[in-house]
């Protein structure tokens, strides 16, 4: 598919409220079924780098920033989809075109629903355990390719 195909195209946003999760805190439902390849919601937010999100975040465990493709920036979440929860089988993905995150439904979602994505976590300090409750949880909100980056270091590495 090109790119002009895909463009953006919100159209359920106002369907979406945030409220307790079994998943984790806070989460996102929608109260209408979203059809399979809709554009959900954007991630919007201030656009910082990474450090100075380390700076304005040191003491804070609950953080809703997402790491943009150049690896170098995050978003730092201001609206609805920040309160999007990781699951390991998730409803949603997450996808970076020309600068703008964008929530998009991978699956016809029902009413009611718990929105959920893959957060695909890398480079992180912390032990980020999942608690999704998918048959296939893999456990960890670290991408696979990052918990076998780690497992060939082994436990003597350092973080950076
Ligand atoms: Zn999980």
């Amino acid at each position: 598919m090109s790119a002009a195909a895909n463009a953006p195209r919100p159209t359920s946003t106002m369907h979406l409220i945030v409220r307790s999760s079994r998943i984790h805190s806070r989460g996102c439902y929608t109260t209408a079924p979203i059809t399979e390849g809709t554009f959900i919601v954007q991630y919007t937010g201030e656009q910082i780098t990474c450090d100075e999100a380390n700076e304005r975040y040191e003491d804070h465990p609950d953080t809703y920033l997402f790491g943009l493709d150049d690896g170098a920036h995050v978003i730092d979440g201001d609206g609805v989809a920040a309160f999007i929860n990781h699951s390991c089988d998730p409803n949603c993905e997450s996808d970076e075109i020309d600068g703008q995150v964008w929530i998009i439904a991978v699956r016809d979602i029902e009413a009611g629903e718990e929105l959920t994505y893959d957060y695909c976590l890398y480079d992180g300090d912390d032990e980020s355990p999942c608690s999704c409750g998918a048959d296939r949880c893999r456990g960890t909100l670290y991408s696979d390719e990052e918990m076998e980056k780690r497992a060939k270091e082994g436990p003597g590495r350092k973080p950076d």
